[in-house]
């Protein structure tokens, strides 16, 4: 019987391969690469995979993205010096990198199991959300939800503006995937947007809902089967905004209240004749007769302090005018009011503001 050593270590061994032994062989002939270049692309609507051409593919997002990653290498790994490898392939992570862009590790097991040979590799194949050519035809018309913005009969064609303005701006600095709006649809007392993606619809209406105050309706309809026979539904986020704004004298049981605060159901108040805060829900005052707004604010300087008796320049007309009022005002500040049937009065002072009176 002829020993057999191997020529880079030495070892004895009953078979050698080109002269090594199988572990000298695999350390220093055998290679496992894949394409730098691999990587994987996903239709973010309908998880269509692309490699060569559009494929579908039944499963979640998630499955589509591995999915991806695995076709676009298992027809790109060079295997050099194992005569009939076994290869198998196993995602051990995936993790998002961005709202379009996802990194999947692969691990890659090259085996040959006559020479005793194994290798195995780990690669980070780039998968990208992209909308396939089927999908681009319907973007267009496509929405998960739809948000209803009302309650903007009264507000000025400025104020309406701002409000929608607000809305569009919430919607999309979404980071979300489909934040976009599909369609725009101007209705009477408000508008209804046609929104890509749900999630951004909700957290957008939300948003809104602490800056402008209202009440939030959400309804949601069948509106088809999914790709696994799950049920899609369309949500409808219903945003009235109450009818005042911040800002706006409102009369309650005889006492006027100016409107400090709005944040969702919760108003702040601030009583003109007891120069006191308070707070109180939306649907208790809603129904609250507007009796001023900012444009009805006159602006008024201080010209005399006498123990509770202030007297006022009001700078429309130019005219004095005194209130009784137990707050420290500087002689010189200006200050806002509002006249109501020939009665001045002084709206919430910078002081009372800061002393949260
Ligand atoms: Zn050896
Ligand atoms: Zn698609």
């Amino acid at each position: 019987m002829t020993r057999k050593f191997c020529v880079s270590c030495g070892k004895a061994e009953k078979e050698l391969i080109s002269g090594l032994c199988s572990e000298c062989f695999n350390r220093e002939k055998v290679k496992v690469s894949v394409d730098r270049k691999v990587k994987g692309m996903v239709c973010r609507n309908c998880f269509s995979i692309y490699y060569k051409r559009w494929n579908s593919f039944s499963g979640s997002l998630d499955e589509a993205t591995v999915e991806a990653a695995f076709v676009a290498t298992e027809n790109n790994i060079y295997v050099e010096n194992i005569k009939e490898p076994t290869t198998g392939i196993e995602a051990l992570e995936v993790i998002s990198t961005s709202p379009r862009d996802y990194l999947v590790t692969l691990n890659i097991r090259v085996k040959d199991e006559k020479q005793n040979i194994e290798r195995s590799l780990d690669v980070k194949v780039p998968v990208k959300l992209s909308i396939c050519p089927t999908c681009q035809r319907s973007v267009s018309r496509y929405y998960e939800a739809i948000v209803q913005l009302r309650g903007l009969e009264k507000k000025s064609p400025d104020e309406k503006e701002k409000i929608r303005a607000a809305m569009e701006k919430a919607i999309l600095s979404q980071n979300d995937l489909n934040t976009f709006i599909s369609e725009l649809k101007k209705i009477r007392g408000g508008y209804d947007f046609y929104v890509g993606s749900a999630k951004a619809a909700r957290k957008s209406v939300n948003i809104l809902r602490v800056k402008y105050g209202g009440f939030l309706k959400e309804s949601s309809k069948l509106f088809g089967m999914g790709k696994n026979g799950k049920e899609l539904y369309r949500i409808t986020y219903l945003l009235r905004l109450p009818e005042f704004s911040i800002g706006n004298i409102i009369e309650n049981m005889g006492k006027l209240y100016q409107i400090t605060g709005l944040k969702g159901n919760l108003v702040s108040l601030f009583d003109l004749k007891e120069r006191r805060s308070s707070g109180t829900s939306l649907a208790k005052i809603e129904k609250n007769k507007i009796v001023a707004e900012k444009k009805d604010y006159i602006k008024a300087i201080i010209t005399e302090v006498r123990n509770d008796e202030v007297q006022l320049l009001d700078m429309q007309e130019y005219k004095t005018f005194y209130l009784h009022l137990n707050i420290a005002l500087k002689i010189g500040n200006e200050v806002n009011t509002i006249k109501l049937n020939d009665t001045y009065y002084l709206l919430k002072t910078e002081e009372e503001d800061k002393h949260g009176h």
